[in-house]
């Protein structure tokens, strides 16, 4: 036996715990998990010594900005980052402009990743064209997304097309989901409460960071609380998988913890600010650069224990980047900057540093980022783990090596990162999709349209079996 790849020497994270062993590669796939001693003719050898051997990251919740906001990402960009951030497979978000709504536009979508990017990748249109849902479905697509927001007709955030709030069109909707097996991505808003909440802010003329950070707070999280026990009801009501997008008070990890004990098929994810740029401080001295949300300190603590006890399944990005135009103005009209925060490049890294400061163990750290994800948005034994057979999306990262993030690492195109200066204790070293190097020693060297659709098991058993009919 001859294979392409054998990384030898490091401490391989497996399903069943770590252990120091030589991790064979062939034909893109994970082909054994051995002794050092046991010979194999190999065509290379990457030396892992002293390194952990991860699976590479399953990023559900990433917004490429391609097609129409260029200026801030394209999938090149934005799968640069991935690569540099061990991430292997990204999932991208529907709120384009067009919006990815139907066959043509994900057509369109899907055709952009096949020709630029670097790492696997998949897509989750938004299920608002009825008669669109199941042609979508068939198409490859693992999840279908939604904002729970009245559709204004704006641009940006959330584009005309994107938005369901209207609790019988949801139910609607996840019914005709249910039939297809895959899961519904909901960003949970409760509008109504908002316009009240936000209102009051704005009528006192705060229009700051800190006013916005208190509106989204507000009540102890009363907006996202109450959007999230709808989903989870209509989740129950109609059969629906759905997942939650950036959990972040106490209630409603409670809420999905309650409703897993129920047997609803519910997942949820926190994103990068959550756990790690979200104290009022950050509010304070970031402003709108550190906007996404603020999660005060009861409820940063709650997300903790949610990661560490399981009922918080997934770290996903929501890497979702803004120029500092569109940042500076929030200074002073916070309602008028574009919130959200670029986090594909560092998330993991920021993980694998929380299992050195001892507040999550590897084991969790990896489900979280992979194997979860992968399971759950149906790419469990292909993507997201290593074990014989799966893809060799790989990681090779070095957990003890100090240093300090700035702007000048940043690959995206807007410059800058909101942990410009922040010193963590761990490093990725290489990243390799399906057997092939996409970043090592500090430099993207995977190439533009390497990058396939993400497969389902469906896909892959009728892949296998042509290949044994030839
Ligand atoms: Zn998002």
């Amino acid at each position: 036996m001859s294979i392409d790849l054998r990384i030898a020497g490091g401490t391989v994270v497996t399903p069943s715990g770590p252990v120091v062993a030589d991790l064979l590669v062939d034909g893109g796939r994970v082909a054994g998990i051995v002794a050092a001693d046991v010979a194999v003719e190999s065509a290379r050898i990457i030396d892992a010594t002293g390194r952990l051997v991860l699976p590479g990251m399953v990023d559900v919740h990433v917004h490429t900005r391609e097609p129409g906001y260029e200026h801030k990402d394209d999938i090149l960009t934005t799968t640069r980052q991935a690569a540099a951030g061990g991430v292997t497979t990204i999932f991208g978000m529907p709120n384009l402009k067009p919006p990815t709504v139907d066959v043509a536009t994900l057509t369109d979508v899907f055709d952009r990743y096949a020709s630029s990017s670097i790492v696997d990748w998949n897509h989750n249109p938004a299920p608002t064209k009825f008669d669109q849902i199941g042609p979508m479905a068939a198409m490859g697509i693992r999840a279908f997304k939604i904002y729970m927001v009245v559709d204004t007709g704006r641009s940006y955030p959330h584009p005309a097309g994107t938005g369901i709030h209207d609790h019988g069109h949801l139910l609607q909707i996840m019914d005709e989901i249910a039939k297809t097996g895959i899961r519904f991505i909901v960003h949970p808003h409760d509008q109504a409460l908002m316009d009240y909440i936000e209102g009051e802010v704005l009528a006192r003329g705060d229009n700051t960071p800190q006013g916005y950070a208190s509106a989204y707070a507000a009540r102890e999280g009363v907006i996202w609380d109450t959007a999230i026990d709808v989903v989870l009801r209509l989740a129950e009501a109609s059969g629906c998988p759905v997942h939650i997008a950036h959990i972040q008070t106490r209630r409603s990890i409670e809420a999905v913890r309650r409703a897993k004990e129920r047997g609803v098929d519910v997942t949820c994810e926190v994103n990068h600010w959550a756990p790690f740029l979200s104290t009022w401080n950050d509010v304070e001295t970031l402003g709108p650069y550190a906007l996404s949300y603020w999660v005060p300190d009861d409820n940063r603590a709650a997300i903790w224990e949610g990661m560490r006890d399981g009922t918080i399944d997934i770290a996903s990005s929501d890497h979702a980047p803004h120029t500092r135009e569109e940042k500076e103005i929030g200074w002073t009209e916070m309602w008028s900057a574009h919130t959200g925060t670029p986090g594909i490049q560092y998330y993991y890294e920021l993980m694998l540093d929380a299992v050195n400061r001892g507040e999550l163990t590897l084991d969790r750290v990896v489900e979280m980022v992979a194997e979860v994800p992968a399971a759950k948005f149906g790419l469990a034994g292909v993507k997201g783990i290593l074990e014989v057979g799966a893809d060799a999306d790989i990681v090779i990262a070095d957990l003890d090596h100090e240093w300090t993030i700035t702007d000048d690492d940043v690959l995206s195109k807007i410059g800058w990162t909101p942990y410009n200066g922040r010193t963590i204790s761990t490093r990725i070293e290489r990243t390799l999709v399906r057997g092939r190097e996409v970043y090592a020693d500090g430099a993207v060297v995977g190439e533009p349209g390497y990058g396939k659709l993400a497969a389902a098991p469906a896909e892959r058993t009728a892949e296998l079996a042509a290949k044994e009919g030839n």
